[in-house]
């Protein structure tokens, strides 16, 4: 049976969405032109990057390395280990800025040119199935017709092949999380002595399978939350993907054209009314229509319109990036309140960002008293027992000595005296007791525990509380009778 036809796109109501609810599955034409080479190139690099990272080592580690197990982030060969984990406060606060900023200013360039979802469908599954079943019109035609043999071939082959890159895709995903060597030695074994990884490999392909195989635009235009927030995020001032109507109207085609100005004083516009723009676009829309939630600014339309009006020996730029008000005649206003005020807020994330890096120590100390009684007083002296643990942050071996301060005359420290060695991010916990002569006792008091960094880069401090009886108490305790 013949696929329903596709109705002409309008600003009202979603192409790839009938009145029925039923879908209509889109097969854009493929674009050819100096933006879709751009593009090609950055989603190479981007992918390339992507696929790269876990391989690369720095400092020991992958270069981004989320070691969920142990609670450690590897990032470019700086360490978090839990206790700095907020840092990502930063990170991701620092990203929601850049983005609301980067929209103000050049509107979806984030769908178009960087998200994963663009990234990975036009320039890996879209390739897939280029090569496999050809262009549009042949895509178009294969879907239409009736079940053979070929049909069977190409669409196992093209099944398969995305099965495949999605295992990839996933299989790296969580090197990402338990490194190369440990889904290298997860793939190697029997799936009952992984279930979680490999439910979740499972689940995870056959997610991206889905995606980008069949959902593929509805990811964006019913799902991505982001379309919708930009219609909050940009202006009549933002850089966007839209038609130029002043220069494109009225349109007609090149032979209505001709046989319009022998008629009419009327001039034609530069849009001869070839849907080029339409049949390129991945989620159906017509950009004539004025700018839409479902535009995900992928230059499709700029790159087949250009070609059409190279072809007519008509200036480039018809459908292009340019502002609202621009293609209103008026001047576009970088400098705007807007953006003014993501770029103020983008700056006072940097600067308070790079202040609380700079107070981030590399090893973190605790004291904690000893369970048990909270002193212990003797004949001669009274005695509290810690306990300190130093974290060594760094992926190499770190020296430490331990010394207290602010302490009365007479406190004695037992433990701890010499260079304490800690391993490369590992940790020791060891006794610290501190003791005074029951002569000297004069009662409870305040001390610190110094913790240094044997080559003199940082130190930390811990207040802590010497405790035991009142000395007039102890005194009464121990004078005769
Ligand atoms: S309107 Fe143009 S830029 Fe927007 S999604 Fe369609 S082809 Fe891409
Ligand atoms: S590709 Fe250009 S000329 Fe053709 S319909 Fe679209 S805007 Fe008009």
């Amino acid at each position: 049976m013949p696929a329903p036809t596709l109705q002409p796109p309008t600003r009202n109501a979603v192409t790839t969405i009938r009145d029925d609810g039923s879908r209509p599955f889109l097969f854009p034409t493929d674009p050819q032109g100096r933006f879709t080479r751009a593009r090609r190139v950055s989603a190479f690099a981007l992918i390339a990057f992507y696929l790269s990272l876990p391989w690369i080592r720095i400092g020991g580690y992958p270069a981004v390395f989320l070691d969920v197990a142990e609670r450690r982030f590897h990032l470019f060969g700086v360490t978090l280990p839990p206790q700095d984990l907020w840092l990502l406060f930063f990170v991701i606060t620092g990203l929601g800025f850049s983005l609301f900023f980067v929209t103000a200013l050049l509107g979806r360039i984030w769908c178009g040119w960087a998200c994963p979802q663009t990234v990975f469908l036009d320039h890996v599954y879209r390739r897939i199935e280029r090569w496999i079943d050809g262009d549009a019109i042949k895509r178009r035609a294969l879907d239409r017709a009736p079940w053979s043999a070929r049909k069977i071939f190409k669409r196992a082959a093209k099944h398969a092949s995305y099965l495949l890159v999605s295992a990839v895709i996933t299989h790296l995903f969580l090197a990402y999380f338990v490194s190369l060597a440990e889904v290298w030695s997860m793939v190697r074994a029997a799936p009952a002595e992984h279930w979680g990884a490999f439910g979740f490999i499972a689940v995870a392909t056959g997610a991206l399978y889905f995606n980008f195989a069949w959902f593929r635009e509805q990811l964006c235009i019913v799902i991505c939350p982001y379309g919708r927030i930009q219609s909050a995020l940009i202006d009549d001032h933002s850089l966007v993907i839209g038609y130029d109507t002043a220069r494109g109207e009225p349109r007609r085609s090149v032979a209505d054209a001709r046989r319009w100005a022998d008629v009419s004083p009327m001039k034609s516009g530069d849009c001869v009314d070839c849907a080029r723009c339409v049949q390129v676009c991945p989620t159906g829309i017509d950009i004539r229509q004025g700018l839409q939630m479902e535009c995900i600014g992928c230059t499709a339309c700029i790159d087949a319109c250009d070609d059409v009006m190279t072809r007519l020996h008509r200036p480039r730029g018809l459908i292009r990036y340019d502002s609202q008000k621009a293609f209103a005649g008026k001047r576009t206003r970088w400098l705007r309140p807007r953006t003014v005020v993501y770029g103020v807020l983008l700056l006072v994330g940097a600067i308070v960002a790079t202040w609380a890096l700079s107070t981030v120590k590399a090893a973190n100390v605790g004291v904690t008293r000893m369970t048990g009684a909270p002193y212990i007083v003797d004949d001669v002296t009274v005695r509290n027992q810690f306990l300190v643990r130093i974290v060594n942050k760094r992926n190499e071996p770190a020296r430490f000595t331990v010394h207290i301060a602010s302490a009365p005359v007479g406190v004695r420290q037992i433990g701890l005296a010499s260079v304490v060695e800690v391993g490369p991010l590992g940790e020791v916990v060891q006794p610290l007791v501190l003791q005074q002569a029951r002569e000297t006792y004069a009662g409870p008091f305040r001390f610190e525990v110094r913790v240094a960094d044997v080559t003199g880069r940082f130190h930390l401090e811990r207040k802590v509380e010497f405790l035991g009886p009142e000395a007039r108490l102890l005194r009464d305790k121990t004078s005769p009778r």
